[in-house]
């Protein structure tokens, strides 16, 4: 039995190894409880069917001490992994410190606030403030859009088709997934969506060949047009790269035509960087690889580095209108996830965690590329940085398969590998590992996913066949 308690075992090498049917007895038991006492919303356990009992660095060890490479990472939250040694660390000899600070400056939250602002590309240093909000993206979201109606005295706000942006009122009404939209009264009242560059398959039904980023120039036609029903926004919000929306990167020439036009009318330009940001990409945040500046950058999941929950918004000083007590909240204060967000900060730049993540993309994109050129249930594979999507597909149809995506994700737990699907009906294979995450885990988790996509094409190949054989008879 796997038990990682001490600092010794962190030297040692963990293989993912499942001994057991999944779920296991004992993860059967806390399943069932959690399926008795917990709301019926609970998500991840419905596809990855395990209670866990401990974790460490890119591993995860379930209740039957099976162990998988976890490419889900706490949805992207644990950048340096499960319980990273020196995060503990700070977070301990803060607790003894001071836990709880509500907005009062402390040494560690002014340390936090200048080790983030430092991660800024050096231009924009001089003209960002933080602001605290609650713990969660969602409230951070609810922040930004609440700053841009009171900067600019509008009301509206424009969102993209595919982009997540959390479960509150204002985010899930500004969230292109449908579902736990509906029957739900009273949306935020004001939001626009407008198509978002997801070219494999091209909101406006164009052709690769004849594509001018006609869907940026969509927004700027409609925003233009005097009929086009669509008042001038106070902001635009958009993920740079959609997360939940299946790891779609927008083309640069689709977030340079909407920041042009944003910053030529005086829309203020909300970039949700909730999953992106925080060195996923490859830089700190991915606007950077767009050269353009926002005026508004949502962060939260991975600034801590271990998980502890904070949000915040970074935010250009020429924003007025946002006097005291505008935006506030219990929990702006949380201290722990101040000490190991600022030591995260320093072990990003001593362990040159933004190097492994381009690094370790490469090794990733360059395996899947070449092991899953031919195989026939693979719409697309893309991302950027550890942020990786896998669309799978119907052999036939082409379209997108869920049924499949499900089935992966299910042959890949059996072979010790954690990933979560998503994208639209979660058809898209996500890979969000630790982004400190080595070359032999990469090629471990790489192997399990490709032997377990080349097995259910294997058996959807054996299945069409067999059903043609029948019609045949
Ligand atoms: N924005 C983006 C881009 C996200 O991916 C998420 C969460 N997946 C959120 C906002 C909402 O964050 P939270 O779940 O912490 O409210």
């Amino acid at each position: 039995m796997l038990v990682l308690k001490d600092k010794k075992d962190l030297d040692n090498k963990y293989n993912p190894a499942v001994r057991t049917s999944i779920p296991g007895p004992e993860s059967l038991k806390l399943l069932m409880s959690q399926r008795r006492f917990e709301s019926s919303a609970v998500t991840y356990p419905n596809n990855i069917q395990i209670a866990i009992k401990q974790a460490i660095g890119t591993y995860v060890i379930d209740m039957d001490d099976n162990t998988y490479i976890d490419f889900l990472s706490g949805a992207g939250v644990l950048s340096l992994g499960h319980n990273h040694e020196k995060l503990k660390e700070v977070a301990k000899s803060q607790l003894d410190t001071l836990s709880h600070g509500l907005d009062f400056n402390t040494p560690i939250k002014d340390e936090f606030i200048k080790a983030q602002i430092s991660m800024l590309p050096t231009n924009m240093q001089e003209n960002m403030k933080i602001h605290f909000c609650g713990p969660t993206g969602a409230d951070a979201v609810e922040t930004a859009i609440k700053m841009a109606k009171k900067h600019t005295k509008r009301g509206s706000i424009v969102s993209f088709q595919g982009g997540y942006h959390g479960c509150t009122n204002g985010a899930m009404s500004l969230t292109g997934l449908v579902s736990p939209k509906e029957d739900v009264q009273n949306n935020m009242a004001g939001v626009h969506f407008f198509p978002f560059a997801y070219c494999l398959r091209c909101p406006l039904g164009l052709d690769k060949n004849s594509c001018d980023t006609n869907c940026a120039n969509y927004f700027t036609n409609s925003l233009d047009d005097p009929n086009g029903g669509v008042e001038k926004p106070a902001a635009i919000i958009l993920e740079i790269v959609q997360g939940e929306g299946g790891s779609i990167v927008a083309p640069k020439e689709f977030i340079q035509k909407i920041r042009k036009y944003t910053k030529d009318n005086d829309i203020l330009m909300i970039v949700d960087e909730v999953q992106t940001g925080c060195g996923r990409t490859g830089t700190w945040f991915a606007f950077e690889q767009y050269d353009i500046e926002p005026d508004i950058i949502v962060v939260s999941k991975g600034v801590s580095g271990i998980g502890f929950p904070m949000s915040f918004i970074m935010y250009n000083t020429s924003i007025r209108n946002w006097s005291k007590g505008s935006h506030i909240g219990t929990f702006r204060g949380n201290q722990l996830a101040f000490a190991t967000g600022a030591e995260a900060v320093n072990i990003f730049r001593s362990e040159k965690i933004l190097e492994n993540v381009n690094i370790q993309s490469a090794i990733i994109f360059n395996k899947l590329k070449s092991e899953l050129k031919n195989c026939s249930i693979i719409g697309e594979i893309r991302g950027i940085g550890l942020m990786i999507g896998i669309e799978v597909i119907d052999s036939n149809t082409l379209k997108r398969s869920q049924a499949l995506a499900r089935a992966i994700q299910k042959e890949c737990l059996i072979n010790g590998l954690i990933i979560e699907t998503g994208g639209r009906n979660d058809s898209v294979l996500r890979l969000l590992p630790p982004l400190n995450i080595n070359a032999t885990d990469v090629s471990l988790a790489i192997n399990i996913l490709c032997e377990s996509i080349n097995q259910i094409a294997l058996n959807e190949k054996q299945t069409k066949d067999s059903a043609e054989m029948y019609y045949e008879i």
